[in-house]
């Protein structure tokens, strides 16, 4: 139809009656969107038109966010969403928009946070693809579907805390693999426990890495990781089943010798010397390792690692690589 024949009054009439119509043609859309896809948070269909930079869309998609529909401008652009994303969102979404628009993605798909009026956030899944091109081959005009996934993505969030939380509670050291602090402290309370009760012998040993801060520094963090695994395991190695080796702190471990007096202990903790001594570490690095070691006397908790720690404290000012007992302390 040639409408450049057609008068000003008749022309208006023209627009309105295919304003009417997109209204209905919506209308129509929204409601099959809804028994396309039933599931929860479709907000439903929106179109872009970029030559007019017009989009038109389910009025859902801004009632969600808490705009009554007579807030909404007559003319609703992109920048019109898009001013509303998250700081953190905005490029990831331009980037999705770009990406498609410049033939890089198939569809333009991308997750947002969206600035709802009481200045909270809504999550929101779009979708979309260009379904019309101009005769120079640029785009012209898109569609998409848009949900709100805001639950899903708060319980999403909710899992993600817990399962740190979850990491923080479990008992294994990240790096060594071997039982952390809080694991060790555990058995410990209940191995004194035990020993009170039976009368039996409990001894532990307390080892530190000796200069490893210049491990660190001549050979990097990594290369220090590394060396804190093969100790770890050396010393996973070197006690028998009933005994309890954990990560103490940094590069200092802990062996909990349950039913076993001082004399076989420091045995037990010397061999972990020898074998630490003789060890090649990456690049044939050799290093030495100190330690106390004590046996248990119904003290509390506090004074008995105390007590361990002077042992070690005074194997390091003996000139390191050594083992000193409490016996050695009285003595
Ligand atoms: P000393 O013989 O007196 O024990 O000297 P040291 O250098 O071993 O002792 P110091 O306590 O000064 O240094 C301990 C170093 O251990 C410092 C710290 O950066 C390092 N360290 C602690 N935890 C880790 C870790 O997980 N990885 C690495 N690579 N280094 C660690
Ligand atoms: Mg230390
Ligand atoms: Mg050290």
């Amino acid at each position: 139809m040639d409408y450049g024949k057609f008068p000003r009054e008749q022309l208006l009439e023209k627009i309105h009656s295919l304003e009417m119509l997109t209204q209905e043609l919506l209308k129509e859309k929204q409601q099959e969107t809804r028994l396309k896809y039933a599931w929860a948070g479709n907000l439903g269909h929106w179109y872009w038109n970029i030559k007019t930079n017009e989009v038109t869309f389910d009025p859902l998609k801004v009632t969600t966010l808490g705009y009554e529909k007579s807030e909404v401008p007559e003319h609703v652009t992109y920048q019109f969403f898009t001013d509303k994303l998250h700081p953190d969102d905005y490029e990831p979404a331009m980037d999705a928009m770009r990406a498609h628009l410049y033939g890089q993605a198939h569809v333009y798909e991308v997750e947002y946070r969206i600035q709802a009026k009481g200045g909270t956030y809504k999550w929101y899944y779009d979708r979309g693809r260009i379904t019309q091109f101009d005769e120079d081959g640029s785009p012209a005009f898109l569609a998409g579907i848009v949900f709100d996934i805001t639950e899903k993505k708060e319980r999403q969030l909710e899992l993600e805390r817990k399962n740190e939380l979850l990491f923080e509670m479990s008992s294994v050291d990240e790096l060594t693999k071997i039982s952390n602090r809080r694991a060790l402290i555990e058995r410990l309370k209940a191995e004194m426990t035990e020993a009170s009760r039976t009368s039996r012998p409990l001894s532990i040993a307390i080892f530190d890495i000796d200069d490893f801060k210049r491990v660190n520094d001549t050979k990097g963090h990594v290369y220090g990781d590394g060396v804190l695994v093969d100790v770890a395991a050396i010393l996973k190695n070197s006690i028998r089943e009933a005994d309890f080796v954990g990560r103490y702190g940094g590069e200092e471990f802990m062996v909990v010798f349950p039913n076993t007096p001082l004399q076989l202990a420091t045995g037990v903790s010397e061999r972990i010397r020898e074998t630490v001594k003789n060890h090649r570490f990456l690049d044939e690095m050799r290093i030495t390792i100190s330690g106390g070691v004590i046996q248990y006397s119904n003290e509390d908790l506090t004074e008995f690692i105390h007590t361990v720690d002077t042992c070690l404290y005074h194997a390091k000012r003996c000139g390191k690589n050594q083992i000193v007992t409490d016996l050695e302390l009285d003595g």
